[in-house]
């Protein structure tokens, strides 16, 4: 007789997580942690202070389920302030903890067994287990890689391939920009074309804007819930762990339309019952940050992106230079490695540095075996201590960059 001491048929079907687990080989071998994206940096000194204050005023029960009143009014104010569209704190926001819940919670709200689920690949490797959990059909419709020896043009999709990925069967389309794990940010162009398609199909767009404040080069973010036509068919998720430096806070959000927000509420609240309390409060005084956080919040990943960029392409890796968030893919064919797994892990255990083999964001198989992922939301002597590391590998002296010294402060 088959042992019903098993997990489930659905929790088999899908692994653990590789991001958290190079975390976890990084700190076994007490390597440089570029695999998991989490700053290694302070977060602003004024939201620390503001959790302090809200313990000690004894904000420590249980908020409204669905987000402290003045969080959810901040989130509503800052998403009408930054980008022209009204929304209801009181219909239409819903605090999570953090956008991994969020986006399970999204999930499990829309979609019924079968439905389909558009989703871009590579993706960040949360959406493959949130369609298994959720008893979503995932489709996936390429992002292919600028082409060419360290290429930096966008990654770009066939809208030829993603039309063809549409059917009366689909229930949504994932779509996270900027993105992780390439660092692609979606034109407005680009969101139009996927937003004729929600239209005409009748699909939600989740859009995972979690990375909205990391942008370079001048672009902007735009957020799909503001082109025409999507404001009521949008699931927008965003949350504190990026933009303030605050992963391990776990507070995130939706933002949708009263009928789906009703639908996540109720997920959100058997799931998790609320996020937590004190930390909303903080989160509140978090969105009033003045707008020239935001803009130094971008200038300093800049300077780390191409901190990182100068280090990778000094010891031969080949890049993939990021428009947004806070990774480099890279291409790792010249190595001659077997395949990513085995190149990240002899990175991680003989040269000390920590990445995330580029096959856990495919689930198409063979893609994705000749790339690593690296963050940069990293202090330059981590960086810099990465670049000592790699030397050993590259058999180069160190890079001497050219880009200079960030003084880290505690702001
Ligand atoms: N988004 C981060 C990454 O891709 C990690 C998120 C997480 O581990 N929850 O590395």
């Amino acid at each position: 007789m088959v042992s019903k001491l098993t997990g489930s048929k659905r929790a088999t079907q899908f692994t653990e997580s590789v991001i958290r687990e190079m975390t976890r080989l990084s700190q076994r071998h007490g390597a440089v942690n570029l695999s998991q994206g989490f700053p290694d940096f302070p977060a602003p000194a004024a939201i620390k202070e503001a959790a302090r204050a809200a313990i000690a005023a004894d904000l420590n029960q249980y908020a409204v389920t669905w987000g402290a009143q003045r969080l959810r009014e901040a989130i509503a104010r800052e998403f009408t302030r930054r980008h022209g569209l009204r929304v209801d704190a009181d219909a239409q926001v819903t605090v999570c903890c953090g956008s991994t819940e969020a986006m399970m919670a999204a999930m499990m709200a829309i979609v019924d067994p079968g439905d389909e689920v558009v989703v871009f690949e590579p993706f960040y490797e949360n959406y493959g287990p949130d369609a298994i959990l959720s008893g979503a059909t995932p489709r996936f419709v390429a992002l292919h890689a600028p082409a060419g020896p360290a290429a930096s043009g966008p990654w770009w999709f066939d809208p030829g391939e993603l039309a063809a990925s549409f059917t009366d069967r689909t229930r949504a389309i994932i779509i996270n920009t900027p993105n992780n794990p390439t660092g692609k940010v979606f034109s407005r162009a680009e969101l139009e074309t996927i937003a004729a398609l929600c239209r005409k199909w009748d699909a939600i767009a989740i859009a995972d804007e979690i990375y909205e404040h990391i942008v370079y080069d001048g672009r902007r973010h735009v957020p799909i819930a503001t082109i025409d036509g999507m404001a009521d068919r949008t699931i927008t998720i965003n949350g504190l762990s990026k933009t303030y430096s605050l992963t391990g806070w776990r507070v995130g959000w939706t933002i949708a339309p009263p009928a789906l927000t009703a639908a996540i509420r109720k997920v959100h609240d058997f799931l998790t019952v609320g996020a937590p309390a004190p930390l909303q409060e903080a989160g509140a005084v978090a969105l009033g940050l003045p707008d020239a956080y935001y803009a130094e919040l971008a200038a300093g990943y800049r300077r780390r992106r191409d901190l990182l960029l100068e280090i990778l392409g000094h010891h031969r890796f080949s890049c993939h230079v990021p428009e947004g968030a806070y990774y480099v893919m890279t291409d790792i064919a010249g190595f001659h490695a077997a395949d990513d797994v085995e190149f990240a892990r002899y990175l991680v255990q003989e040269i000390g540095v920590a990445a995330v083999p580029g096959s856990s964001f495919y689930r198409t198989s063979g893609e994705g075996r000749t790339s690593l992922r690296f963050c940069f939301c990293k202090r330059d002597e981590t960086l810099r201590e990465a670049d000592r590391r790699l030397a050993r590998h590259s058999g180069r002296d160190v890079c001497l960059c050219s880009v200079p010294d960030l003084a880290e402060r505690d702001t």
